[in-house]
């Protein structure tokens, strides 16, 4: 599997540098993640179609960064087909038409195949796509080489189920991962190994904070996070309320009216 970089062009406090999506030029050209719309990026997958016709658009999650170029797409290029996990509360938000993917499902794309793989956690709608024979995966936002991945709980981000994810991933053993932001993954089992590691240590960080009487996930994002930049406060205090919600899965936190609470075993 090899294909064709395409940057977004989007830039932005929420994206860093930006979006990457992925040509798979072949018989039945797919671009993986439709970016924002950004002219250059429309440009630049036209140029890099050289004449042939865009057959699809597959997006990993209906974030707007991966999803909301799909109208712009549309406009330009006419036929094309969009395809995403159906997440009814949301799918009407981009102006298109999406076909449901479902976990499993085996879709043609250049000259081969790849595999739908359901990864919800940062997005409930989040899958990946899985090429076996060459054990290479198209990872939308599952990963992100030198950093964390942000799971917005106000966008319905569940860390319970991206640590089911990352384990679900692991398991294929991929030995490539073409991400949505950052840099290609060539050692994936590694960085997603020191994931969830990092995450059961927040765990107890939380665990630990909850003992210590914090009831509130400010209280807690700010024992934990001394040193935080106030633009990011807000995502710190989002990634403690999904540690809080994992907690409340497991049985170990529950929830009054306003506070937390531990719940020794
Ligand atoms: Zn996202």
């Amino acid at each position: 599997m090899n294909p064709i970089a395409l940057h977004a062009g989007n830039p932005g406090p929420m994206t860093g540098d930006g979006n990457w999506t992925w040509l798979i030029p072949g018989r039945v050209p797919t671009l993986i993640d439709a970016g924002t719309g950004v002219g250059e990026h429309l440009d630049a997958l036209e140029s890099a179609l050289g004449g042939a016709k865009l057959a699809q658009v597959l997006v990993t999650h209906g974030h707007s960064d991966h999803a909301s170029g799909a109208a712009a797409i549309a406009g330009r290029m006419p036929g094309v087909r969009f395809l995403k996990k159906p997440w009814p509360a949301r799918d009407d938000r981009w102006g298109v038409e999406w076909s449901p993917l479902r976990d499993g499902d085996a879709i043609a794309v250049g000259d081969t195949f790849v595999t739908t793989v359901g990864t919800p956690g940062h997005a409930p709608d989040h899958v990946c796509f899985w090429h076996p024979e060459s054990r290479m995966l198209f990872g939308g936002d599952l990963a992100i080489e030198g950093t964390t991945v942000w799971l917005p709980s106000s966008l319905d981000g569940d860390l319970h189920a991206y640590l089911k994810s990352l384990e679900r991933v692991l398991a294929l053993d991929p030995i490539r991962v073409f991400p949505a932001h950052g840099e290609v993954i060539d050692d994936p089992g590694t960085l997603l190994r020191n994931y969830i590691d990092h995450r059961l240590k927040r765990e107890e960080q939380v665990i630990e904070a909850l003992r210590s009487g914090d009831t509130s996930p400010e209280a807690i994002a700010g024992r934990i996070y001394t040193r935080l930049r106030d633009d990011l406060r807000s995502r710190a205090v989002e990634t403690v309320i999904s540690h809080l919600k994992k907690l409340e899965q497991d049985g170990r936190a529950h929830r009054s009216e306003l506070a937390w609470h531990i719940i020794e075993p």
